[in-house]
């Protein structure tokens, strides 16, 4: 048992006893068997299906899907605590060429539910034995006129395992292998990229300055090979988009999203005409901490009077505190992560960076993966990722397999709740007005961070999947691509240093999935929306909330918010949960 300031590990003794155990294999092996079944019985015969019979099949579908995804799950828990152990490498590359093998002997599912007859359809659509599953039809059909013929659809799978997956995975080893001498007060050692990072954020300036540019120094220097990953990840995304007939790169995380392109733009442009208030925000920061004006490696600055280092242990009460003041049931579910040993927050040697919450499946407890560095910003991204768990451990209350994962525009709504609730509860406890502000000031950071810069690196990425197309793009062209973006990000607030135009290279997202940030953007102006409701409407919003993250994946984003009074359609929308950001602007305005 470890006491409570020690950092945990997690245990994943409950899904299997080790890496290389026989029980791994077996169910790899089961999955095979059940797939051979459902292939032999449904395969070429899934548009004759009666709706009963099309019911029974997909709840068999969901059991098999399930036996699929526990390895994989598993081996990659496993890994990004441990990316170097030769047996989890071996592994993870075992369950992943198992699982595609597997997902190829029924690929057909999809490729028939795609290509059946509208009445048909029409007739499964209106059965009650499938009302569970209309989203899930719904989707199947989304992709029709963008899927290939079964025999294509396994090669190009098969050839993501040495292709896109490879090339990601690339990525991981390089960067989790990256440390740093670096010297804080005295002291020198080797520190790991999340550690330097951590530093961004230290109080002393000149230790925040050498820690970015240690960072970006790092990623120039590996940045032939980075530039070279971005390269082939983008031609083979154009080359697939080409087969597939998608008119623009974007066009599959749209389509995946349920979303069209004119709410992407509608909500990337108010952000865009938002900058100003972010460099007010930027200006006002520089006159809090004594400064001309900022450079990029005080952004993340904290003011000397509200610093302060958290102890696990408070992380661990806070976050609860926040979770329960919503509804005590929340807090519950988020407790258990703690006492059953669900959470890894101790940062080391070979662990993956950053944090993330593996929801798994309907009924195995998700995981929450973070490097916790003992900042205000760790207890944020704890509260963050047990928002995730929260959201997961409802859905998975309620769904069964096909309708458990939220689809991606609605993934992060309990995430940025979570850390919403914990603002609040913090702000309202704090009568120091110096420690208040702290306690803004990182709302506003959040926010910035979550909202504005998300939407930064989202115009990058278009662009730079645009300039891909023309041919290779040199190093210094993704520099000149992203400079661009910072400049009318930061404007004349913030001072930018040559060395900052190599920021693409050090963001993972941009690398493993593609068009993922603006979701983040829209994740947190969704949550401002509700908030503003859970202020207005109290405990009468608390059910509507719960219903929300109940449903999981079971409808189209459009349709699960609009149940909840939100039409994401409209541009106002978006101006509102921006309207939030400017009203923290002003009060912090006030504190300065
Ligand atoms: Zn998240």
């Amino acid at each position: 048992m470890s006491t409570p300031d020690t950092l945990p590990r997690w245990a994943l003794g409950s899904l299997y006893p080790s890496v290389t155990a026989p029980e791994i294999d077996a169910d790899l092996a089961a999955a095979k068997a059940l797939a051979e079944v459902f292939a032999a019985r449904y395969q070429g015969a899934v548009a004759s299906l009666a709706p009963d019979a099309l019911a029974e099949a997909l709840v068999s579908y969901e059991v098999l899907l399930d036996r699929v995804y526990r390895p994989q799950m598993y081996a990659s828990l496993a890994s990004s605590v441990d990316t170097f152990d030769d047996a989890t490498r071996s592994l993870q590359a075992r369950c992943g060429e198992s699982a595609t093998a597997t997902m190829n002997l029924v690929r057909f599912l999809d490729v028939e539910l795609a290509a059946a007859p509208e009445d048909v359809v029409a007739a499964w659509r209106a059965a009650p034995a499938l009302a569970r599953y209309t989203h899930f039809l719904d989707r199947a059909r989304l992709f029709a006129p963008h899927t290939l013929d079964r025999r294509v659809e396994g090669a190009l799978a098969t050839k993501d395992l040495t292709g896109r997956r490879a090339w990601s995975q690339l990525y991981n080893e390089l960067t989790a292998g990256f440390t740093f001498p670096f010297e804080v007060r005295g002291e020198t050692r080797d520190r790991t990229l999340s550690e330097v990072r951590g530093l961004r954020m230290d109080a002393d300036r000149d230790v925040r300055a050498r820690a970015q540019s240690a960072v970006l120094e790092r990623f120039e220097r590996e940045s032939p090979v980075i530039a070279y990953i971005i390269n082939t990840l983008y031609q083979d995304h154009r080359l697939e988009n080409e087969l597939r007939g998608y008119a623009e790169p974007v066009g599959p995380t749209l389509l995946d999203d349920e979303l069209p392109r004119a709410t992407l733009d509608a909500l990337m442009t108010a952000v865009e005409d938002h900058y100003p208030v972010a460099q007010e925000y930027f200006r006002l920061k520089a006159r809090a901490l004594g400064l001309d004006r900022l450079a990029t490696h005080d952004v993340l600055a904290p003011y000397p009077e509200g610093e302060r280092s958290v102890p696990w242990s408070d992380a661990r009460a806070e976050v609860l505190r926040a979770f329960r003041a919503l509804d005590p049931s929340l807090g519950d579910i988020a407790e258990a992560f703690f006492t059953e040993g669900r959470i890894d927050a101790e940062p080391r040697h070979g662990k993956r960076d950053g944090a993330y919450c593996s929801g798994m499946v309907p009924g195995l407890a998700p995981r929450v993966m973070l490097n916790y560095n003992g900042r205000l910003s760790d207890v944020s991204t704890l509260a963050h990722e047990l928002g995730h768990g929260v959201h997961f451990a409802l859905a998975g209350h309620r769904q069964s397999l096909l309708n458990y994962w939220p689809t991606t525009p609605m993934a992060e709504t309990a995430s940025v709740f979570g850390e919403m609730c914990l603002t609040r509860n913090l702000l309202e406890a704090e009568r120091d007005p110096a420690v208040r502000r702290q306690l803004l000031a990182a709302r506003i950071e959040d926010a910035l961070g979550t909202v504005h810069r998300q939407v930064c690196f989202t115009r990058y990425e278009l662009n730079a999947h645009a300039r891909r197309a023309a041919g290779i793009v040199p190093a210094q062209e993704l520099c000149a691509l992203w400079s661009r973006e910072a400049e009318r990000f930061y404007g004349d607030a913030v001072e930018r240093s040559p060395r900052d135009a190599w920021g693409w290279a050090g963001i993972p997202h941009l690398i493993h999935y593609r068009f993922y940030c603006y979701s983040y953007a829209f994740g947190q102006l969704l949550v401002f929306a509700l908030y503003r409701q859970w202020e207005r409407d109290g405990a009468a919003f608390v059910p509507r909330y719960v219903e929300l993250l109940g449903s999981g994946g079971r409808d189209a984003p459009a349709a699960m918010l609009a149940r909840v009074g939100i039409d994401v359609t409209d541009p106002d929308f978006w101006r509102r949960g921006l309207e939030v950001v400017t009203g923290m602007v002003e009060d912090f305005r006030a504190l300065v």
